[in-house]
């Protein structure tokens, strides 16, 4: 292996400390790999934005950061390293191994990657929604629930993150709409369940946000159109929430990798990619449904195979 000397050099990097990169890590540092996992904010992923969490066998009622946090503390107390910075990019180089780049400058080289970058909120993009982001329209029940207290609001989407967010901000708005474009939730029926049985909560189905209404002051409303009937009005909400899915954090990669119509990579059962050394886990990766408790499988099988593909690698290079 050569390297620049401002290069850090490790056996595996995993890049992206969600529940499966943090598996992962835990998993490396037992079977004593040199791995490091890099994540730009907080370990945990998703699960800071997440409230109550009751499908993860063994907790049947955990918060979300604290799940982050015992999941963080559970793999460095095994001795994984994870460094703070901003992926901005995968590169396989000609000797085989991949240079990992940063935006605050380190770089880092090892023959293998695991990716476990999960994905980017999606936007409306409709007018307003940017101009109001921040300013009523947000992306994130936890972070920004409390600041609608006693207040009438919109959640924008149909699938589990919606319906699991619009309960969740049940307990401080006084009246909520799920506005979905069509006529029936994606969303697992328990969470349909609890959306249909709570009083704060009115679905309004088949409708489109076609724009954000506010002032100087803040957002005042939304403008919508039916998509069945054509029937266009407004609904006056200060706030609005949108959980309409989110694209996958594969764009870091500066090599072409097999994916899907969504930019998930496809993997095989073994979590490889189709860049040997590469393997995914997690919400990146092309798959039914992206749990928690699937991240962390992905997470586990990912960083054996890593393990085997470095063994042999290492068998290659000695023969
Ligand atoms: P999702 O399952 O992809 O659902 C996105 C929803 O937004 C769909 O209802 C979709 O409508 C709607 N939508 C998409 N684009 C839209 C647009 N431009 N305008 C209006 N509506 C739009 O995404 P998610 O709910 O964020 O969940 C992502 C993944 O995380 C899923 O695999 C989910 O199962 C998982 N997750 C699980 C849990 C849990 O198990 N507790 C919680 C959160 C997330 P259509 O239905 O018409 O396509």
């Amino acid at each position: 292996m050569t390297s620049d000397v401002n290069e850090r050099e490790f056996e595996l990097v995993i890049v992206g400390g969600g529940p499966a990169g943090l598996t992962a890590g835990m998993y490396a540092k037992r079977s004593e790999l040199n791995a490091v996992v890099l994540e730009r904010g907080l370990p945990g992923g998703q699960l800071l934005n997440t409230d109550l969490i009751d499908d993860y066998p063994g907790l049947p009622e955990i918060d979300g950061r604290e799940l982050a946090d015992r999941m963080a503390k559970h793999a460095t107390k095994f001795g994984l390293p994870i460094d703070t910075f901003t992926v901005k990019g995968i590169k396989k180089l000609a000797d085989g191994d991949f240079r990992v780049t940063t935006e605050e400058g380190p770089v880092y080289r090892a023959p293998a990657v695991i990716l476990t970058a999960g994905g980017t909120p999606n936007k409306l993009e409709v007018p307003g929604e940017e101009e109001f982001a921040g300013r009523g329209v947000s992306y994130c029940a936890i972070c920004d629930g409390a600041f609608f207290k006693g207040e009438t609001i919109a959640v924008a989407g149909g699938g589990d993150a919606a319906a699991e967010e619009a309960e969740f901000l049940t307990r401080y708005v006084e009246k909520l709409y799920l506005i979905h474009r069509r006529d029936q939730l994606r969303a697992q029926k328990i969470l349909q369940t609890r959306v249909f049985e709570n009083p704060k909560i009115e679905v309004i189905w088949d409708t489109v946000i076609e724009e954000v209404l506010g002032d100087l002051k803040g957002m005042t409303g939304l403008r919508l159109k039916n998509l069945k009937s054509g029937e266009q009005g407004t609904l006056d909400v200060t706030g609005l929430f949108v959980f309409i899915g989110f694209r996958p954090n594969t764009g870091l990669l500066e090599d072409h990798a097999e994916h899907d119509a969504g930019g998930y990579l496809i993997s095989d059962r073994d979590m490889r990619s189709s860049i040997p050394g590469l393997f995914v886990g997690g919400d990146c990766r092309s798959q039914l449904t992206r749990q928690i408790t699937t991240a962390v499988g992905d997470g586990t099988t990912a960083v054996i195979a890593a393990e085997k593909y470095l063994t042999e690698l290492k068998g290659a290079k000695a023969g």
